[in-house]
């Protein structure tokens, strides 16, 4: 396929290519920047696993100390998330001026209701000036000819892969999209991928979910089947079930993607018809647009979030996050983790960043992929006016848009 057939449609300085929670920060955070943003997004609504994905519970921004640790977007999407009322666990403490024992009580989390999320997130985009592309499916990539770099003469060796622009299927058939900068929000690490950046894939595979809503004496109810893996280091405040199936899933194959969505469904009839008979005002409302997989493929950065970092100083932080599962336990997310080496104009986002392994349960989830997004989104404006990105200014721009970087920063 030649790339002089198809049509361009937009040319900006930042494209960022999905909008789940990650890329929604991306593209609000490089909008507030002043750059030009194009929001790639498949599907007819924003939010990923956080709304078509029915995961509504926005995970502690808290240290389960009492400490707030995620600042800036993440908080801000929060309070977005349930600007109509919170579905569950309204968190006074922490939004209605709580004592700090009040706060180490309670953490900072929320359940929202996944319609108002969606539907706010694209006014709020929309405001910032973000040109919101639905229906549009990123499908290749097109890389710049291969530069050298380093050293001058024969020894150069460091070779650059830049993408030039992306080509998206939609309505109008093929197209292109091209930008200076572009940021990979898609959850699984497309782009990066069809770049040719090393990644990895979740090795133990993931066990099968079939979260869905149903309407019962008048209120929306969130069942989550298939709730949570148990691990070693989960607290006892954290409720876990048995597994809905022994078969596990990768995300990356066409198939089992396919079979996942329909033993879920399978699941779900199948705990429709017992409530049903349990209780005549029962009627089903809300099924997941898309497989509740929770990790699927992250990319290996110039550095990773590393579970020996634990309330370390990491001079070139973008941001924190707590792990969701104990108290005590956080960290300062490196730069690093969301560049992969030798693809300066794409970065990362959400839940693909460069995490070790045992580390993806903390970077996987809303308030770290919202941290993740806005350190993205403002990077990729550097790199955009600049081709090059200076940490100093990222980390200038990240607390001009109300991030705190450093755990010592934080009043405890
Ligand atoms: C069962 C389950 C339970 C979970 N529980 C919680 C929880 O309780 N709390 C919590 O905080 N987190 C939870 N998580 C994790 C969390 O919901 C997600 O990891 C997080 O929302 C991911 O955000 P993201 O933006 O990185 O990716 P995604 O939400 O996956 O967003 C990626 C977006 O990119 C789009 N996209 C993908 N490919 C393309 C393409 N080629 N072209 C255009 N668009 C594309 C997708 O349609 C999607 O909108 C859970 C996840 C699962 C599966």
């Amino acid at each position: 396929m030649g790339k002089e057939k198809l049509n361009l449609l937009c040319c900006c300085d930042v494209a960022v290519a999905g909008g789940g929670v990650a890329g929604i920060a991306a593209a609000l955070a490089a909008a507030r920047q002043g750059a030009d943003v194009v929001l790639l997004e498949k599907q007819c609504v924003l939010g990923g696993l956080a709304t078509s994905g029915l995961v509504t519970v926005y995970l502690p921004l808290c240290d389960g100390r009492g400490n707030q640790v995620s600042y800036g977007l993440a908080e801000e999407l929060f309070r977005l998330s349930i600007r109509y009322g919170a579905q569950r666990k309204y968190p006074r403490a922490w939004l209605e001026g709580g004592t700090k024992e009040e706060r180490i009580a309670k953490r900072y989390e929320v359940q929202f209701n996944p319609v108002y999320f969606q539907l706010l997130a694209e006014k709020l985009l929309k405001e910032a000036g973000v040109r919101i592309c639905y229906d549009t499916l990123v499908s290749q990539v097109i890389m710049e000819e291969e530069k050298r770099t380093g050293a001058s003469g024969e020894t150069a060796q460091n070779t650059e892969k830049k993408i030039e622009g992306l080509i998206v299927e939609t309505v109008e058939g093929r197209g292109v999209i091209r930008a200076g900068c572009f940021v990979d929000a898609t959850g699984d690490a497309r782009l990066l991928r069809m770049a040719g950046a090393q990644v990895h894939r979740y090795e133990k595979r993931n066990i099968l979910a079939a979260w869905y809503y149903d309407v019962s004496d008048g209120r929306l109810h969130l069942n989550m089947l298939g709730t949570v893996e148990e691990s070693d280091c989960m607290s006892k405040e954290r409720h876990t079930d048995e597994p809905l199936s022994s078969r596990r899933f990768g995300g990356m194959s066409w198939e089992d993607n396919s079979q996942f969505l329909q033993l879920a469904h399978e699941q779900m009839i199948f705990d429709m018809d017992r409530k049903r008979k349990e209780n005549a005002d029962f009627e089903a409302a809300l099924i997941p647009a898309m497989p509740q997989l929770r990790m699927i493929c992250r990319v290996e950065g110039e550095a990773s979030l590393r579970s020996e970092d634990r309330e370390r100083y990491l001079p070139d932080s973008i941001g924190m996050a707590a792990d969701w599962r104990r108290r005590g336990y956080v960290y300062e997310i490196p730069f690093g983790c969301l560049r992969a080496p030798g693809f300066p104009n794409i970065l990362a986002a959400g839940r693909i960043i460069s995490v070790q392994e045992d580390m993806w349960e903390v970077s996987r989830v809303i308030p770290a992929c919202a941290v993740t997004g806005q350190a993205a989104g403002i990077a990729a404006v550097l790199y955009s006016r600049e081709e090059q990105i200076d940490l100093v200014k990222l980390q200038e721009y990240l607390r001009g848009q109300n991030q705190i970087l450093h755990f010592r920063e934080i009043n405890g």
